[in-house]
């Protein structure tokens, strides 16, 4: 695989610039070329047709180069070389994956061959994440009547990524994602269909399917907790905890082995309808998770003020997660939070082993993402947790 690498060295200092190349050459990179500043590089780059990685020693001037192979695509990852401050490459790594390009980490000023063999690494990763999530997104928004069809056929289909225990790998339940099982388009992605659910109003209809789809696998897999996706506009009808409690009844299925997680930013404004339902589904023993927690404005207002007892912390504090960085403290800080109020917390997008030891280390037990499982189908879920003998809680 690392044969077939094309990398790009930029750096300034002559020493290492050619220290970098002879160490990509000797780990056996396929193409690897150098330039000592972004014009160079740039240059280099539109005439090659592009790399998979460039090596990016972060100056003042570079920033320009960053930018330009952003918009060009002549660069498909990016790792740092660089003594700069950690916050600064926080914002840095960021700025790069909004922008489409994966960032693969920092290997440093001076670094070693194995962590530029473990950092190179991590490129397979992320080429090979788009070709094995065949999900379909549109910016177009299907009409009423395709959703009413689906809806009516029975399309949109539950998938489930495990949570785990992060010290022993055992699954602790799992978290159901709607898809949808497009006729035509195949396997779309909630990104495809969910604004236009909402805005037809639809968002209840979409629930219950995938609860009953969920009941049908906690059947199936007994003892097998399942967290559902709720939009807060749900929680304004006080009917949604009584139709839990006698679907759940209905099933002999107990409200301890379901979660609900609710969008921390759309629930800015709680109604006091808002408030009724969550109490009524504390009280009924189902779970309450803040997803996202950490995206919004006013996480820990929220928190004081309605009764979570969950929290699941969004994805986004664990890219580029290494000792010292503010990830790091904003994790640590979330588990004294969590641990103060008794709750649990959750962290998602695990996707690195290196990820899941600093989370470890930071005391967190529970965790979701790509190195665990992806979203598969329910079938998918038993027939792996048989297979890897994972035991459920
Ligand atoms: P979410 O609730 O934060 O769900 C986690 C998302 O992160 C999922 O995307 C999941 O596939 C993805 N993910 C999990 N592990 C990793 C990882 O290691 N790396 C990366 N890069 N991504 C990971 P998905 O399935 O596309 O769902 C997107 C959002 O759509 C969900 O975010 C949730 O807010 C919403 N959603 C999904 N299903 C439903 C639903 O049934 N009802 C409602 N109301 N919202 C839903
Ligand atoms: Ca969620
Ligand atoms: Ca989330």
């Amino acid at each position: 695989m690392i044969s077939t690498l094309s990398v790009l060295v930029l750096e300034e200092h002559p020493l290492h610039r050619s220290l970098a190349v002879k160490m990509l050459q000797s780990l056996g990179v396929g193409k690897v070329f150098e330039a000592c500043e972004g014009r160079e590089a740039l240059a280099l780059l539109r005439c090659k047709g592009g790399v998979d990685i460039a090596i990016c020693d972060l100056r003042m001037h570079d920033m320009v180069f960053l930018r330009e192979v952003w918009h060009s695509g002549l660069v498909r990852a990016v790792a740092l070389s660089s003594d700069i401050d950690s916050g600064v490459r926080n914002t840095v790594a960021v700025m790069v994956e909004k922008l489409g390009v994966s960032f693969l980490g920092n290997l440093g000023k001076i670094f070693s061959l194995d962590w530029l063999r473990e950092v190179l690494s991590r490129y397979d990763l992320s080429a090979v994440r788009g070709e094995t999530l065949p999900l379909v997104t549109s910016t177009e928004m299907p009409p009423r009547d395709e959703i009413e069809r689906a809806l009516a056929n029975g399309e949109f289909v539950a998938y489930f990524q495990p949570k785990v225990d992060l010290q022993d790998g055992r699954v602790l339940g799992a978290e159901v994602l709607a898809r949808w099982q497009h006729p035509k388009r195949g396997l779309l992605g909630p990104d495809s269909f969910l604004p236009a659910i909402e805005q037809l109003g639809l968002l209840d209809q979409l629930f219950w399917q995938l609860f009953q789809q969920g009941l049908e696998l906690q059947i199936q897999s007994p003892g097998i907790a399942l967290a559902f996706n709720v939009h807060p506009s749900q929680l304004n009808c006080s009917r949604l905890p009584d139709n839990i409690w006698n679907r759940l009844r209905l099933y002999g299925m107990p409200a301890t082995g379901i979660t609900l997680e609710v969008t921390e930013t759309g629930i800015l404004s709680a109604s006091p309808k808002v408030m009724e339902s969550l109490i009524r589904l504390r009280l009924m023993g189902c779970i309450l998770a803040m997803d996202d927690f950490g995206v919004g404005y006013s996480s820990l207002k929220r928190l004081c003020e309605l009764p979570f007892n969950q929290i699941k912390l969004d994805a986004s504090f664990v890219r580029g997660l290494h000792r010292g960085s503010r990830g790091y403290a904003a994790i640590g800080s979330a588990v004294s939070l969590a641990k103060s109020l008794n709750i649990s917390l959750v962290t998602e997008g695990v996707e690195t082993s290196e990820q899941s030891r600093h989370l470890l280390d930071l005391g967190c037990r529970e965790a979701q993402g790509y190195l665990f499982g992806r979203p598969v189908s329910g079938a998918a879920l038993r027939t792996a947790m048989l297979s890897r003998r994972l035991s459920v809680r």
